[in-house]
């Protein structure tokens, strides 16, 4: 019987070496950029109970209706694979009581995240987020500082974007302001798409995603939320547009700008890459203010953002060029353990060093330095060469120890 052959599953991906090294360095990337405003490394379980989802997440939302991997545990408990990180992060905060740290508390965080949607270019169903969370203060500066950090971490990896802004001022604004859109929406009902007719009720707001023309051109002549805005929310908005301005950041004052998640309050974003197409979303987030209680904790104000791995590395530019290794190549079978420990050495030295593991002749190990970009192949055998493949210049060394001097020296003077 001809077996099926083994795939990963649909809408995921295998990551190998090859697309490896540009995700190690756009983590590199991140944790500096984040760590050094201060903002401490995040971890949070893949799954966690569904309730938590559907209360933080928002049940009118597209995720918690349609993309959840929900299953059962073997105890009847419901869990889901997390489909976004800041409900976790929220959970966290109040589970081990860090409103009685100094606040705000910053968290960074890096890895997968789960939604059943259908696959296509830049969409995944498992797909890996970098995320950043500032819980505990309502400063203005917090919202421009994560902007920020979110603008210089697309811009250092090369990932051309447009930023997207608005606020949505508090709940009780939007609550106010729905009804008045939700009149809008049902006087004109008959334009809309059925979708958006069905959602009236439920989520008005989402009627600004819509692609449809009828509905667009009833959104055209839509109240706006951003007019709506009490004092507090519109003085908050301005310092934080006043210190993007300052920092000489462009963005587009966007009062369309609805983002898929129940919980936003006040400041939202967005960056969008035009170079991605259909799924130009690469990050973006907002102000929680009232999910931390809605989660059974002690009111506690929020902002934060989270980023599409792979749609920044489709978007962005090349990763920067690996370092050069030395590459150690063995003359015969007996100098395998000196060419094991000399590549040890070179390690331990600080250098990248791979040595020869699969039995090549001499011609085919030095093919192989080249193939690997090698700086310099240090032969071993009863006597110890040092080649450097950028001048072909090969010289004789009186041991292992001298070897590493001039290799080391050299990586000196070329670094
Ligand atoms: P969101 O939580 O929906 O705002 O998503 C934040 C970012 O995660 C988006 O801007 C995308 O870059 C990325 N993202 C969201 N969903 C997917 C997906 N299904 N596949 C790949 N990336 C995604």
């Amino acid at each position: 019987m001809a077996s099926a052959k083994l795939q990963a599953p649909r809408g995921t991906f295998d990551v190998l070496p090859s697309d490896g090294r540009r995700r190690d360095s756009l983590r590199a990337l991140a944790d500096d950029l984040l760590g050094r405003a201060g903002y401490g490394s995040f971890e949070s379980p893949v799954f966690e109970d569904t309730e938590l989802f559907a209360r933080g997440v928002g049940a009118s939302t597209d995720i918690v209706q349609k993309e959840m991997f929900t299953f059962e545990d073997k105890g009847g408990r419901s869990l889901t694979l997390r489909p976004e990180g800041t409900a976790g992060a929220c959970r966290a905060y109040v589970e081990h009581g860090m409103h009685k740290q100094p606040q705000p508390v910053k968290l960074r965080y890096w890895g997968p995240f789960f939604r059943h949607e259908t696959p296509q270019a830049g969409r995944y169903r498992q797909f890996a987020q970098i995320g950043a969370e500032a819980l505990g203060s309502d400063d203005p500066s917090l919202d421009a500082e994560l902007i920020l950090l979110l603008d210089s971490l697309l811009e250092r990896s090369g990932v051309k974007s447009r930023l997207r802004l608005s606020s949505l001022g508090n709940a009780g604004t939007r609550e106010a302001y729905g009804e008045e859109l939700r009149v809008h929406l049902r006087e004109r009902g008959s334009e809309l798409s059925e979708e958006v007719r069905g959602r009236i009720d439920t989520n008005a707001l989402r009627a600004f995603d819509s692609g449809h023309e009828g509905t667009r051109a009833v959104m055209a002549d839509a109240p706006r939320l951003i007019d709506r805005l009490d004092p507090g929310d519109a003085e908050h908005f301005a310092e934080v547009r006043a210190l993007l301005d300052d920092a000489g950041v462009a963005y587009d004052l966007d009062p369309t700008l609805v983002r898929g998640l129940d919980y936003y309050t006040r400041t939202v974003f967005e960056f969008e890459s035009p170079s991605l197409g259909a799924q130009s979303g690469v990050g973006g987030g907002g102000r929680y203010d009232g999910l931390v209680s809605q989660l059974g904790g002690p009111a506690t104000p929020g902002v934060g953002w989270a980023a599409g791995v792979e749609r920044i590395l489709l978007a962005g530019s090349a990763a920067p060029a690996p370092e050069a290794p030395v590459y150690v190549a063995i003359v015969d079978r007996e100098h395998r353990r000196a060419a094991f420990a000399l590549a040890r050495e070179l390690r331990g030295a600080g250098m990248a060093a791979q040595v020869e593991q699969a039995g090549r002749s001499m011609k085919g190990q030095m093919k192989h330095a080249g193939r690997l970009d090698a700086s310099t192949v240090v032969i071993v055998g009863d006597e110890i060469e040092v080649k450097d493949m950028g001048t072909g210049e090969q010289v004789p060394v009186a041991d292992a120890r001298e070897a590493i001097a001039v290799v080391t020296a050299g990586a000196a003077i070329s670094g």
